[in-house]
């Protein structure tokens, strides 16, 4: 006989740790199967603006985090053909201030969130298992030798959970190209040092500079087009490729400099799953980028991922029996597919209008600064002040 309140959660990364933590707290016994040996220094930094923040408060994780999050209150937007600044948006302003935007290392988020799912008797984490033998009983999941009730594919883009309940469904390269590195906060001269998130648009690239680790280092992203090898690759990127995106040409010294302070680039080809996603079959549901990879334009990946942990557990810990688990899976999905979508087609846009080039980047610098920080900023509501 199934156990009614076990859930299993594939992948302990920000979705799958936020979940379990998020079923917990309804009184759910979950096991998180990750399928690494060490939870270790992945990735680099996270925006996570006050519609995630607001949630991971809720469950602890700002006092887990401490002073490895900065709050910023800027995102200064800068356009390459002049090398000026186009706007600043305040992000101190509005109904989001009950909420920070954070800026944090991913991997300091994620062992605030480790620490936090280990002080919790209803949490097991299990290292070195992957999930990739999945079978529905008659009441439940098998997952390997675990029989649960309902299973959590938060396995990334890549995903073993949704291969399994939707083999058709599967990533697209998007053609382009993310170079992640950071460098000391000292590395960079003072006057281009960034307090907050700093975004350069230029001719097929952009650039995102923010502090990050309590304000000692500074992580930078560069998106650009190019060719990805095969499915999940990703490689250390060679300084000399990266000034070839970056030249004196079209680029300032100001966004060159920086570029020049790192020395650990890695390329991250940017696979997205179609929009509308695969969200859930039977009692089996996805979360975070097994069901919605997306461009990182609207930096709203992993908040994504966080809303939509929230979510699951509210529709999950609705249920009077374990009868209704399908039908609050398929709540979930209902409540998540709409705005998740939104989310992926904003990102994908604003990719666009930060590559414009020649007089389409002028137009778009003209309007932004004619726009003003206001009502720029406006645009965003909707995504910063939902809740749950
Ligand atoms: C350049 C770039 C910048 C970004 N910037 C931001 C940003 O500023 N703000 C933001 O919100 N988002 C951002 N994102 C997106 C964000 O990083 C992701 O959306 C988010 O981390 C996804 O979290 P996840 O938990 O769904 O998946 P993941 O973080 O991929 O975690 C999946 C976990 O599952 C494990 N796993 C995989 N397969 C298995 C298996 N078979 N069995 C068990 N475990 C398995 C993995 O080891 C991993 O631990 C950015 C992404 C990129 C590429």
């Amino acid at each position: 006989m199934t156990p009614p309140r076990a859930i299993a959660i594939a992948g302990a990364g920000i979705g799958g740790l936020t979940a379990a933590l998020a079923l917990a707290a309804k009184g759910f016994r979950v096991t998180v199967l990750e399928k690494a040996e060490r939870l270790e220094e992945v990735g680099t930094g996270l925006q996570l603006s006050p519609n995630a923040s607001r949630i991971l408060i809720a469950y602890g994780i700002a006092e887990r985090l401490g002073s490895h999050a900065i709050t910023t209150r800027t995102v200064t937007i800068m356009t390459a053909r002049s090398g000026g600044e186009v706007t600043r948006l305040s992000l101190a302003a509005s109904a989001r201030a009950d909420a920070p935007y954070w800026l944090a290392h991913r991997a300091d988020l994620q062992a605030a969130l480790l620490t936090e799912a280990r002080s919790r008797p209803e949490i097991e984490l299990r290292l070195a298992s992957p999930v990739d033998d999945i079978e529905t009983t008659a009441d439940g999941v098998r997952v390997g030798d675990l029989e649960v009730g309902t299973l959590i594919g938060a396995d990334g883009a890549w995903s073993a959970v949704r291969n399994k309940v939707f083999p058709d469904v599967q990533p697209q390269f998007s053609g382009l190209i993310a170079w992640r590195g950071t460098c000391d906060a000292d590395a960079l001269p003072k006057h281009i040092r960034p307090s907050g998130v700093q975004l350069w648009m230029g001719p097929r690239a952009h650039l995102v500079v923010y502090p990050m680790s309590a304000g000692q280092r500074i992580n930078m992203v560069a998106i650009v087009p190019g060719e990805a090898l095969a499915p999940g690759w990703n490689a250390p990127g060679a300084r000399d490729d990266i000034n070839l995106h970056f030249d004196h040409a079209h680029w300032p010294a100001d966004a060159r400099a920086m570029i020049a302070a790192v020395d650990n680039w890695g390329r991250w080809p940017l696979y997205t799953m179609p929009d509308g996603g695969a969200w859930h079959r039977g009692r089996v549901a996805l979360l975070g980028d097994a069901a919605h990879a997306m461009v990182p334009f609207a930096a709203q990946g992993a908040g994504m991922a966080i809303e939509d942990a929230a979510v699951l557990a509210q529709c999950l810990g609705e249920t009077k029996n374990d009868g209704e688990v399908t039908a609050a899976l398929a709540r979930y999905a209902v409540l998540r597919e709409p705005r998740v979508t939104r989310v992926q087609r904003m990102a994908r846009q604003q990719g666009k209008i930060y590559h414009l080039q020649g007089p389409m980047a002028l137009a778009r610098d003209t309007v932004m600064r004619l726009l003003g920080p206001r009502r720029l900023q406006a645009r965003q509501d909707w995504i910063y002040n939902w809740r749950l």
